[in-house]
């Protein structure tokens, strides 16, 4: 059931790769993560679909490095820097973004004081300035339907699941990382914001300045609603902790038709298999 599909390499300068090699972690000592192969190029959109409990959101906190998440083996590399050797916060420097299946509150501490501590820690001193970050946030929250008013707010308190979403999105904007990892960005929006968000997503992938390369995203989601903005150039599958099918666009479809049955779990297709018990009895 597995197709290859054919990977389209930006042809704008400074292009990134994040490869990911033979990736197995665990978490609370069970292994969830049974070998991932995965290869992402600046401006390219790949989607991750599977079952709950299938790993993705593991897959997720691995990548950037989340506590109580161990790894047993493999590679994360962003232009053959190891990643798995760095802290979150030097992954996030390297150019890796998150935004999580579940966003935290942080009282205290707003999106601008946020963004500006890590746009001046990226070395960012001018767009972290405070007049030149609020025009930008300001903007950028019209861009996708924030209200102003979360700006000054604390991180995500108080605020809905779809307000997160967009804080998040937000983030990724201002921030303008290589790649991006977009764990159900989609879950508690609705259509019209579904639609800002995915739009503005979908204009970081495009090349910006010239010789810069767009955004490389890994968008983790139960639905084709997403990926009809968020046009993805490849589709995964994933099932207990394995990439079972890599497909085009058109994957996605057949998902929405089928749903996952189709999707023979890997261990028992690898299972040896015996000769015929019944002997040909019933033929
Ligand atoms: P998905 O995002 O695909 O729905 P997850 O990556 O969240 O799946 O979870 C994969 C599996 O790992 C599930 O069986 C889940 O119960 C288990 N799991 C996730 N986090 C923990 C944890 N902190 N301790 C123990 N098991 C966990
Ligand atoms: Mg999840």
């Amino acid at each position: 059931m597995t197709t290859t599909a054919s990977l389209p390499h930006p042809s704008v300068g400074r292009s990134s790769t994040l490869t990911i090699a033979g990736l197995r972690a665990a978490v609370g000592g069970v292994e969830i993560l049974h070998g991932i192969d995965l290869e992402l190029h600046s401006g390219e959109v790949h989607a991750i679909m599977g079952p709950n409990g299938a790993g993705k959101s593991t897959l997720s906190h691995v990548l950037m490095g989340r506590a109580g998440y161990e790894v047993l083996g493999g590679s994360v590399r962003l232009d053959g820097v190891e990643l798995l050797d760095l802290d979150t916060y030097e992954r996030a420097q390297a150019g890796l973004f998150l935004a999580p299946q579940d966003p935290v509150e942080i009282p205290g501490v707003s999106i601008a004081d946020v963004l500006g501590a890590a746009l001046a820690a990226a070395g960012c001193e001018a767009d972290a300035e405070p007049a030149a970050l609020g025009a930008k946030l300001a903007a950028e929250a019209a861009a996708i339907g924030l209200a102003p008013a979360f700006l000054g707010r604390a991180l995500n308190v108080d605020a809905s699941g779809g307000e997160k979403k967009r804080i998040e999105t937000l983030q990724l904007a201002v921030l303008a990382p290589r790649f991006a990892v977009l764990d159900e960005l989609d879950s508690g929006l609705d259509v019209d914001a579904l639609r800002a968000v995915a739009r503005r997503v979908e204009r970081a992938t495009a090349a910006g300045e010239p010789g810069a390369a767009g955004l490389g995203v890994l968008a983790i989601t139960h639905y084709r609603r997403l990926l009809d903005e968020l046009h993805p150039d490849v589709v995964h599958v994933l099932v207990k902790g394995r990439i079972v099918a890599s497909g085009g666009p058109g994957l996605a479809d057949d998902l929405e038709r089928t749903g996952y049955a189709g999707y023979a779990e890997p261990e028992v297709e690898a299972r040896p298999i015996g000769p015929d018990p019944f002997g040909g009895l019933f033929s």
